[in-house]
């Protein structure tokens, strides 16, 4: 049976991540609405579906659509603003005045849309974000067709989008409501950090969390420096400090993680946090090395994400896995850490369970949204093709990313954006270089 809202893919190589590894040669994958109906051979296509209509990818590789974990989209306008420093100065002397002066409608409109380009061409098509004004970032995202979870901030410095703690709460549970019955856009809490956020905060948060069933999207001990700081401020370092407070559980996303002794990752794999590995965010600022084999070994459900462009600088998340899975092998002197399967599922069904979107999104099988990305591999850099796991991890860029789709509609066809519109982002991009670059003169 076929309707005017469904369609067939058909491409010689499809990973459904389900189980992680699960590779199908010559299959099709018929999408109706929104959703995923059926996983079939290629050649039952015919029979079960006579007049469906059937898009071909030949050389490509259909896999679920990547999600990326950590991302301040909006910064993607600071993208090489202040390099090669360290994180505190980074952070005080050139991002924060930069968004103080700058932060606001526009700014977040303009930058959400250019990074909703690149995650697209990079074949992403969900993110996990935190920053200012998500309502806007919410709005930009919903026109380009893409699914998100926005982070509504939580920091205790007044800034342009609150001005005191009650308003960061009361502006947070305004998002919740505006998200609430959308299909593509869901909101959790995004608390800085420890060092800038009170305990106070940190209960409020951890009660409405707990009661409208929402995720803590947080950075935690990004640098060593942050545990002396904490035992100096609190009596304890920061992830002791999270626990009596109540914090640690499934509920919350841990960004970075790199300074964790053994005592540590046993308490996140008992408390079922979930941690995102940031590689490239990490060794640029130089804060140290998460140890993902070991969470992984100890059950610890580990994602990866790029963080924000203005730290990267940029938001490509098949080279940040291909840093992630290099670094991982290198940090535990083992290169049998984190296989290419298993890699791949920290951009794609690890990164879904940790979101609570692991029954909607992460993988493909049916019932699930249709989100995928396809991936060329006729390119001479990855010929021949032995091993395709191997392949997506080591050898592919992405600038072989095809085709992308949400929720069945096709955002991206033949590298060409369907909804957004390069020419005016490319405009935006450079009114935003000019009065920065001014500004700074
Ligand atoms: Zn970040």
């Amino acid at each position: 049976m076929t309707t005017a809202d469904s369609f067939a893919l058909l491409a010689p190589w499809l990973i459904t991540m389900a189980p992680v590894g699960e590779l199908r040669r010559d299959h099709a994958v018929v999408v109706r609405g929104e959703r995923i109906e059926a996983i079939l051979p290629a050649h039952e296509l015919a029979t079960r579906y006579p007049a469906i209509a059937t898009l071909n990818l030949p050389d490509q590789v259909l896999l679920p659509g990547l999600i990326n974990m950590h991302t301040h989209s909006a910064m993607t306008l600071l993208r090489g603003l202040a390099d090669d420093l360290p994180l505190m100065t980074w952070l005080h002397e050139h991002i924060w005045p930069a968004e103080q002066r700058w932060m606001g409608h526009e700014y977040v409109s303009d930058g959400v849309r250019l990074a909703c380009l690149e995650y697209l061409r990079g074949g992403i098509t969900c993110f996990n974000d935190s920053y200012f004004f998500p309502d806007v970032a919410a709005e930009v995202t919903r026109a380009a067709g893409m699914r998100a979870v926005m982070g509504a901030p939580v920091i205790n410095f007044p800034t342009p989008w609150a001005a005191d703690m009650d308003g960061y709460f009361s502006r947070a549970m305004e998002l919740h409501e505006q998200c609430r019955n959308d299909a593509l856009i869901e909101m959790s809490f995004a608390p800085h950090a420890p060092y800038s956020v009170s305990d106070a905060a940190f209960v409020r948060m951890r009660d409405l969390a707990a009661q409208h069933d929402l995720r803590i999207h947080l950075h935690l001990l990004e640098t060593a420096g942050e545990i002396a700081d904490s035992v100096g401020e609190f009596g304890m370092p920061p992830l002791q400090r999270l626990q009596q407070l109540g914090l640690l559980n499934e509920q919350l996303i841990a960004v970075h993680m790199t300074a964790i002794n053994d005592a540590d990752i046993e308490l996140l794999a008992e408390t079922g946090v979930h941690v995102v590995h940031c590689p490239e965010s990490n060794l640029k600022l130089a804060s140290g090395f998460c140890p993902v084999w070991k969470l992984q070994q100890a059950g610890v459900n580990v994602a990866v994400g790029t963080d924000g462009a203005a730290s990267n600088n940029d938001l490509d998340l098949l080279g940040e896995l291909r840093t992630a899975t290099l670094l991982a092998k290198g940090v535990s002197g083992d290169p049998q850490a984190v296989p290419a399967a298993s890699a791949l599922a920290m951009i794609t069904i690890n990164a879904a369970q940790a979101l609570n979107m692991a029954d909607r999104i992460g993988s493909i099988e049916p019932g699930k949204q249709a989100d995928f990305c396809s991936i060329d591999l006729s390119d001479p850099d990855t010929q021949p093709v032995h091993e395709i796991f191997s392949h997506l991890v080591y050898a592919t860029s992405r600038q072989q990313v095809r085709n992308v789709w949400v929720a069945g509609q096709q955002l991206l066809r033949d590298r060409q954006p369907l909804r957004l519109d390069i020419d005016q982002i490319n405009q935006a991009s450079s009114k935003w270089q000019q009065r920065i670059g001014a500004a700074r003169a």
